[in-house]
């Protein structure tokens, strides 16, 4: 968007970027990734958002995940505002972290489970237990998986294939990313040789086994099956980071998708109905090694905050009362089934599991892999994302991210954005 120089939201920009870096609080939201300056938004509501102007947005983001319900859910406004009458935070145990841990267990099956603040607190505390649990240090993890921004996380694959891994930010030490390997997705070949030769070492293996941030990297459940073999058979740990797809491509997330039980498993985003929180979780005999009741020591002085606690019960309450995850995929296959001519007649291609989709925009099958994925994707991308935004329709400022359907979205919203994204591509093409 190119915000006029009179405008309210542009003020508030440049005053952002007096006092924050960059303007934001998260770097993606600077639109680095596409040009031009991100609106400043002061309301959300349904499918909408609304910037400092009064402009009006139609949010295929859903703050990258949370809002599952949409904008300012009624039921998650009226939870919220009974448990702020209680108190916002009291340090001690409180009724919602008990409320929604049976929630969560019940409609995932998880035996044991702690709360945190963010989906990096998460995995960053799983991968902790599981070296904690096995007494071994190595990790491994996939290019084009994101797992939060601990350290030994902030890593990409260096050349050839079992590579240990390179920091992929400043101010992280080589020793933590020594023990960092990582393997390309989609790779069986790739898999069994570097346990062939390390099997031994590897406390832990961490995968989001429904890939959403580096495109969607939906993986033949062969390779998530290999990948539950060899660590069995090592004695490695394998944690599935659901924080994306957790409570998003179903109740029971991709362990109930794929029919294939991990070790430990983190969530984020919708646990929290759009407030801070994380939960890791598993079986018991490998959650017990947590203090109090054991060696691996984690903490957190605002984890399974009360109002937190409220808005995710509410809104997991709120999706089995509304039969969500039905709704949220037939519209997702509606979206399909209108987005798929469009973007094949441009040489382009739709993915989608559930209500998380993604633009591949090249030839070919979609990509499996994040090595897959052409460099040109993100120049066409740029086109249609300020096309579509300048239509009022708001997707991710990165060719790399995942739209989100919520249950505020109708057919309607849909159809505007396929009649957008037609307009865009058309636009493309006369380039
Ligand atoms: C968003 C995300 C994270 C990080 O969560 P934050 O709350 O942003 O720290 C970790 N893993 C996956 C799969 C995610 O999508």
């Amino acid at each position: 968007m190119n915000a006029n120089t009179s405008s309210r939201s542009h003020d508030l920009f440049e005053r952002a970027q007096a006092v924050i870096p960059g303007g934001v609080s998260s770097p993606v939201r600077a639109f680095g990734a596409v040009g031009g300056e991100p609106p400043v938004i002061v309301r959300g509501a349904g499918s909408s958002l609304f910037d400092a102007d009064g402009r009006e947005y139609l949010d295929f983001v859903c703050s990258w995940g949370p809002l599952i319900l949409g904008h300012s859910h009624l039921s998650v406004q009226k939870a919220v505002a009974e448990q702020l009458t209680l108190g916002t935070t009291f340090g001690a145990p409180c009724e919602g972290e008990v409320l929604l841990a049976e929630e969560i267990q019940k409609l995932t099956g998880v035996e044991s489970l702690r709360f945190v603040s963010s989906g990096t607190e998460a995995t960053m505390s799983a991968i902790r237990l599981a070296r904690g649990v096995t007494g071994r240090d190595k990790l491994v993890k996939f290019s084009g998986c994101y797992h939060g921004h601990a350290d030994h996380l902030l890593v990409s694959a260096g050349s050839g294939l079992a590579t240990f891994g390179e920091a992929s930010s400043a101010g992280v030490p080589k020793a933590f990313t020594e023990c960092t390997l990582v393997l390309p997705l989609d790779d069986e070949a790739a898999l069994e040789s570097l346990f062939a030769e390390h099997g031994s070492e590897i406390a832990v293996v961490i995968i989001e086994p429904i890939p959403a941030n580096n495109g969607l990297l939906l993986q033949r459940p062969a390779f998530l099956k290999r990948l539950r073999e060899l660590t069995l058979e090592n004695g490695t740990l394998l944690i599935f980071d659901e924080v994306i797809s957790g409570f998003r491509v179903g109740q029971g997330g991709a362990w109930e998708l794929y029919g294939i039980e991990p070790d430990l498993v983190t969530y984020g985003k919708i646990v929290g109905g759009g407030l801070p929180v994380g939960a890791f979780g598993g079986k018991r005999e490998y959650m017990d090694h947590l203090a109090p009741l054991g060696p691996v020591y984690q903490a957190g002085t605002l984890s399974g905050n009360p109002l937190a606690m409220a808005a995710g019960l509410a809104t997991l309450n709120t999706l089995q009362k509304e039969k969500g995850w039905e709704k949220l995929e037939s519209l997702g296959q509606y979206l399909e089934e209108r987005l798929t001519p469009i973007l094949e007649s441009h040489d382009a291609k739709l993915v989608r599991q559930g209500s998380l989709f993604w633009m591949s925009l090249q030839s070919g099958d979609a990509p499996r892999s994040a090595e897959g994925i052409e460099a040109s994707a993100a120049d066409r991308y740029r086109h249609i994302f300020h096309s579509l935004l300048e239509q009022g329709i708001a997707l991710a400022p990165s060719a790399y991210e995942v739209g989100f359907l919520s249950i505020a979205h109708g057919e309607a919203d849909v159809d505007r954005l396929a009649e957008g994204l037609q307009k865009a591509l058309r636009g493309a093409s006369a380039h």
